[in-house]
């Protein structure tokens, strides 16, 4: 699956643009390659946080990591996939089996008042069609599972 952000001014190098094309995490747009700087960073955070949770804990090996993603987190699996591996390299974690979880997105429909599930941003209610949704999850990013050695 491919996904691009469609709230750009949310989540910084994520753009959205007629005709753009995704390659292992590298953005080609017009012949343009750009890295997806958004799930880099992104990585460069988890990876940072697991090390640190890790050597806390007296461990000196991470050798798999799970995260859960929203679906409406703007974060794109491959991409991160792609941003791990590099964010990685040198550190403990470095080899580790990255696992992903896509965490479905859920909503307050104010013209319903229930819970509704969302298949994606910008969607409307699945019962009334509306577009009177306060987001509930799906937005986040969370370090699921860590095995270490
Ligand atoms: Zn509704």
């Amino acid at each position: 699956m491919v996904s691009y952000c469609r709230e750009s001014a949310n989540c910084g190098g994520v753009r959205e643009v007629d005709g753009v094309r995704e390659v292992d995490g590298v953005r080609e747009v017009d012949g343009i390659r750009e890295y997806a700087m958004h799930e880099l960073s992104i990585s460069l955070n988890t990876v940072d946080a697991v090390v640190e949770h890790a050597t806390r804990q007296g461990f000196k090996r991470v050798t798999a990591v799970t995260l859960g993603i929203g679906t409406l987190s703007c974060i794109e699996p491959q991409a991160l996939q792609t941003g791990f591996e590099f964010a990685c390299r040198g550190t403990m974690v470095e080899g580790a089996m990255l696992g992903i979880d896509m965490i479905s997105a859920r909503a307050w429909c104010q013209s319903c008042q229930q819970s509704v599930t969302l298949a994606a941003r910008g969607m409307c209610c699945p019962n009334c069609q509306g577009y009177q949704l306060v987001i509930e999850t799906g937005e986040e990013l969370m370090i699921k599972h860590i095995e270490v050695e």
